[in-house]
């Protein structure tokens, strides 16, 4: 997708600061940090969103998921941290790319919305 912020960061396009990478998944640093430690985890193959998740594309979902341990063991987050993806307007999503918000490196407040 040649509008997509996203893949134009997985096309060295637009700079981003890499924390981890395998054939299915990229994952980064986000640019606007809301905790010590915030990781974007997205696929190489552009899906616009978990609502577009399907049995043909799933594993790039589940690719990313599986990276998620590794990433957080490598962020040093040992006593937990929260995964999060937003979807459509009402979740807040901006970047129509499928993205997995890793957060954590403090205690997160228990609310969820
Ligand atoms: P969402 O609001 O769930 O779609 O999340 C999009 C995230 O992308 C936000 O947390 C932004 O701070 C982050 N973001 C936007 N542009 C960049 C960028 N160039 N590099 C890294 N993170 C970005
Ligand atoms: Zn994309």
């Amino acid at each position: 997708m040649s509008d997509c912020l996203f893949c134009k960061i997985l096309a060295g396009e637009i700079p981003s600061a890499k924390v981890f990478e395998n054939d299915a998944v990229y994952a980064f640093r986000d640019i606007n940090p809301q905790a010590p430690v915030h990781v974007l985890v997205i696929p190489k193959t552009h899906i616009p969103s978990l609502d577009a998740l399907t049995a043909e594309n799933q594993e790039s979902a589940t690719a990313c998921l599986l990276a998620i341990p590794g990433i957080a063991k490598a962020e040093g987050l040992e006593t937990g941290y929260r995964v999060i993806s937003n979807v459509g307007e009402d979740g807040g999503q901006t970047v129509k790319h499928l993205h997995f918000h890793l957060i954590g490196g403090k205690k997160l407040g228990e609310k969820m919305a």
